[in-house]
């Protein structure tokens, strides 16, 4: 984003990623779950691998644990002839207690501290800058080992102390949707599971959100959304170790029904998200026309909206009481009229559902004005009156480009 950019990252052009097929799939990827088959997930998968992080191996050897699942933890310590027991150990230390050090391990004795120390770290992003709206909303430039940055944002609620925290899923991202300023920035490269869950950590030990010895237990950043920077989808395989770190229930614990993963609509992903994870399902869908939605989400050229809201109605994890989250920024003129509200509701009809109505944020050189109050609240009244909640987001960190569609930072693809 302006004002953060990272000093000497002065990059060739990057690859220019696979164009978006035209509407609909081929005929040998319309089978298996809702029309789609394994083929297309899987090149989903293989496309993503393009993108992957960097190696945890640190140039002095000592290898990453954050970011390792529960298996990969014990291999490691095996490797260095440590017992499957010492996984268990380390992972409520790093984990529950947050520790980084392990001289700070009690339970671990001091010959094996200095052996895990020579061979390992417990590492964070690093806070690169760090900047606290005038609404306590709190976002974070966080830089990686490769010097690649991301940025991640804590919205604390207005009455209680809770709050969410926003992770980003990739550096950059493909999608160009037309309102979003992370859309102006090409992929660099997908965030590995140490990056994701070390954004929720390192936002953690910034509010001192660790188990104290007296057994307090975090409040403040009480729930993840998988909103920031990139298309959490196009970087699954990562993107779900990292969840599920954060959701063991001897480390983070985090329930599942505090996670809610956003997405442009990557439709065979869905399906897999909602049966691995079960996270709750936030869907950016913007527009109610195929050919709005081709123009502002270009995803839905590949994806179109009768696949994706079929996809919604059969997402696993949804119900009453976990309803999925339409996400609908209000563009003035573009997508605000009532006849689109009542198309919106028409489209969701029958989904345990909620509408998130999103003023549009402006950034530098955007093309879009927001629409105006009266105009939000006819469109809300639509949507309400057709039983659906339809909260009007309130912009928060606005003043520090903080809020929803303006993360942006300055990295590109070396
Ligand atoms: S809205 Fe999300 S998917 Fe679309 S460009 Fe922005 S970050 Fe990417």
């Amino acid at each position: 984003m302006p004002g953060v950019m990272a000093p000497g990252l002065v990059p060739p052009r990057p690859p220019v990623p696979p164009p978006v097929p035209p509407r609909g799939a081929p005929p040998e990827a319309e089978s298996g779950v809702g029309g789609l088959s394994g083929v297309e997930r899987d090149r989903i998968l293989a496309k993503a691998a393009l993108f992957s992080p960097p190696s945890g191996v640190l140039a002095d050897g000592r290898r990453e644990l954050v970011g390792l699942s529960r298996e990969e933890l014990a291999a490691a310590l095996a490797e260095v002839g440590e017992k499957p027991f010492r996984a268990k150990q380390l992972w409520h230390w790093i984990y529950h207690q947050g520790v980084t050090d392990f001289a700070r391990m009690s339970t671990v004795a001091r010959p094996l501290q200095e052996k895990l120390a020579e061979r390992f770290v417990i590492g964070r992003p690093e806070a690169a800058v760090v900047q606290t709206s005038e609404d306590q909303t709190r976002k974070w430039l966080f830089r990686f080992r490769d010097g690649q940055e991301a940025e991640t944002v804590y919205i604390p609620d207005r009455v209680q102390d809770r709050g969410a925290v926003c992770l980003s899923s990739q550096v950059g991202c493909t999608l160009s949707c037309r309102f979003c300023h992370t859309g102006t920035q090409r992929l660099t490269r997908n965030l590995g599971p140490a990056e994701i869950v070390g954004q929720f950590m390192a936002a953690r030990d910034s509010y001192a959100e660790w188990p104290s010895p007296k057994g307090d237990t975090p409040r403040l950043l009480s729930t993840i959304v998988l909103m920031g920077m990139g298309e959490p989808l196009y970087n699954y395989a990562n993107v779900a170790q990292a969840m599920r770190i954060v959701m063991d229930g001897e480390g983070i614990g985090l329930s599942r029904r505090r996670i809610t993963l956003s997405t442009s609509g990557v439709v065979p992903m869905m399906d897999r998200a909602g049966e691995e994870l079960g996270v709750n399902l936030a869907v950016s869908l913007h527009a109610v026309t195929d050919e709005l939605r081709d123009e502002i989400v270009p995803l839905n050229r590949k994806y179109p909206i009768a696949e994706l809201i079929a996809a919604c109605r059969r997402y696993p994890a949804a119900s009453n009481a976990r309803r999925i989250t339409f996400e609908y920024v209000m563009l003035r003129g573009v997508n605000d009229s009532e006849a689109e509200a009542r198309e919106l509701v028409r489209l969701i009809a029958g989904i345990p559902a909620k509408v998130n109505l999103i003023p549009f944020n402006p950034w530098p050189n955007s093309a879009y004005e927001p629409s105006t109050r009266a105009q939000l609240d006819r469109f809300s009244r639509i949507v309400m009156d057709a039983g659906f909640a339809s909260p009007v987001r309130t912009p928060r960190g606005q003043d520090i480009l903080a809020a929803c569609g303006q993360l942006r930072t300055e990295s590109r693809r070396g």
